[in-house]
């Protein structure tokens, strides 16, 4: 019976890389995946195949990781922060009924919402919500439905995907439906670029000038709640003990 470990290896270059994915890299005899992400780890496994595939062929991707062990190969499919959070692991198990003899671990890592709240403080130390800004996969009036019930629920929220360069103003058209649900523009927020890597970023600013920032697809983006709050010039949001 042939192994398909789906592993996310963490937002960064390893330092936040799970025990349980190291163990999964380690096991495997192919790693398969997007070249930026085999490219953080190749170094610490010179000796392994190597399957990469370019962005945006992630079905092949998966078919491909799914053939592989069917075959009777142990194979590590590679995706960046979590593998179920907008990775692969959920492709992948759509596709398994196909693939009976494969053997499916799903490996957890650390999602970039959660490596980001860290770098900023605290953001998301109660109730939160996170959403995509990418409308590739989903309708714009879907991503705006679910703002507008973030926003009616005084969630903290994370923005995965906020910009890329064919859809530069997506995080000013959030900020702008997230101001016009009644979100203050005082709102404690902030933002964390390339998380975990060389050259790691973040700010934090209110949501009045959140709307103007030129963020980037390696960026998440965090909006607070009316709780939310600056402390020592990192973002908290309360868990609310009397302290
Ligand atoms: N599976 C990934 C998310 C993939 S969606 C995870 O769990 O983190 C891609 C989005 O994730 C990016 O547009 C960005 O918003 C966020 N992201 C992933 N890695 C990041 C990093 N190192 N620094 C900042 N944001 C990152």
């Amino acid at each position: 019976m042939g192994k398909l470990f789906v592993v996310g290896i963490g937002p960064g270059d390893r330092a936040c890389m799970t025990g349980r994915a190291r163990a999964a890299l380690d096991a495997a005899d192919v790693l398969c995946g997007y070249d930026t992400y085999i490219g953080l780890i190749r170094d610490l496994y010179p000796a392994k195949e190597i399957y990469t595939t370019p962005m945006r062929r992630e079905a092949d991707r998966c078919r491909a990781a799914l053939e592989m062990a069917a075959a009777g190969r142990t194979v590590a499919l590679v995706c960046g922060g979590d593998a179920g959070v907008y990775g692969m692991a959920a492709p992948v198990l759509e596709l398994a009924e196909a693939y009976p003899a494969v053997d499916i671990e799903v490996v957890p890592g650390v999602t970039a919402a959660l490596a980001g709240a860290a770098a900023l403080g605290a953001p998301l130390g109660h109730d939160f919500c996170i959403i995509s800004l990418s409308d590739l996969l989903t309708p714009w009036l879907v991503i705006e439905r679910r703002l507008r019930a973030a926003a009616a629920g005084d969630f903290a929220l994370c923005l995965y995907n906020p910009a890329s360069s064919r859809r530069p103003d997506h995080l000013r058209r959030a900020c702008d439906i997230l101001l016009d649900a009644g979100k203050s523009p005082d709102t404690a927020c902030g933002w964390v670029r390339n998380i975990g890597r060389t050259g790691e970023e973040r700010r934090i600013l209110p949501l009045g000038a959140l709307r103007e920032e030129a963020v980037d697809m390696f960026t998440t983006v965090f909006v607070g709640s009316s709780a939310t709050f600056v402390r020592d010039g990192r973002l908290v949001t309360p868990r609310g003990y009397a302290l």
